[in-house]
């Protein structure tokens, strides 16, 4: 059992996500609305599929200007913008946020904190990870800023 942002108790494997209406359409789910899957959700839009857009963030971050953000020399909001915005005049685009926290390939499902979502078609594009090369001792005492709470801090104490 998963206790979701909004402290209420969901089995996210028995609960569907039914704000998404059904189509006739094939449905293609893109998890992370960063580069690569805000690009094609373009691509798609005003196709013949029905493309659900998932992201943990309701916002796209500009991540090569995480540095400027990290020494103060732009406001986080300047590097980020919300995803609905990319979406709201195409009606077959449809943006939920929520965090994939498994596929289940059989069954045609993501998982993710707010319950299950089907699809057709599934295309996982949630970025990379911070390297450390194996240096534990590293990874224990520095920051990474792949996020923008993370550039927030860096911004906070500089
Ligand atoms: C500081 C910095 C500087 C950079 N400078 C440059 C540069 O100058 N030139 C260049 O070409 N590249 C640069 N890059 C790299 C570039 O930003 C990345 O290659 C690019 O953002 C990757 O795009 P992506 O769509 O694969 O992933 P991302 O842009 O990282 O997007 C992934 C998305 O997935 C979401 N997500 C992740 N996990 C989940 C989950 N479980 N559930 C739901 N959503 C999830 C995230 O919230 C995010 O929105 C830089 C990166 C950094 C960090």
């Amino acid at each position: 059992m998963k206790t979701n942002k909004n402290h209420t108790s969901i089995d996210p494997f028995t609960h569907e996500i039914d704000s998404i209406p059904k189509a006739a359409y094939q449905r293609i789910v893109i998890v992370g609305g960063g580069f690569a899957g805000l690009r094609l959700a373009r691509e798609l839009k005003g196709t013949d599929y029905q493309v659900v857009m998932l992201d943990k963030n309701n916002y796209h971050q500009f991540q090569p200007l995480f540095y400027q953000v990290a020494t103060s020399g732009l406001e986080p909001s300047a590097i980020s913008f919300p995803i609905r915005k990319v979406f709201k005049k195409h009606d077959n685009l449809f943006f939920r946020m929520m965090e994939l926290l498994e596929v289940d390939t059989a069954g045609k499902r993501v998982i993710t904190d707010k319950g299950f979502l089907t699809y057709d078609h599934l295309v996982l594009a949630m970025g990379g990870d911070t390297a450390y090369f194996g240096m534990k001792n590293v990874q224990k005492i520095c920051y990474a800023h792949e996020d923008r709470f993370r550039g927030t801090f860096f911004y906070g104490i500089s």
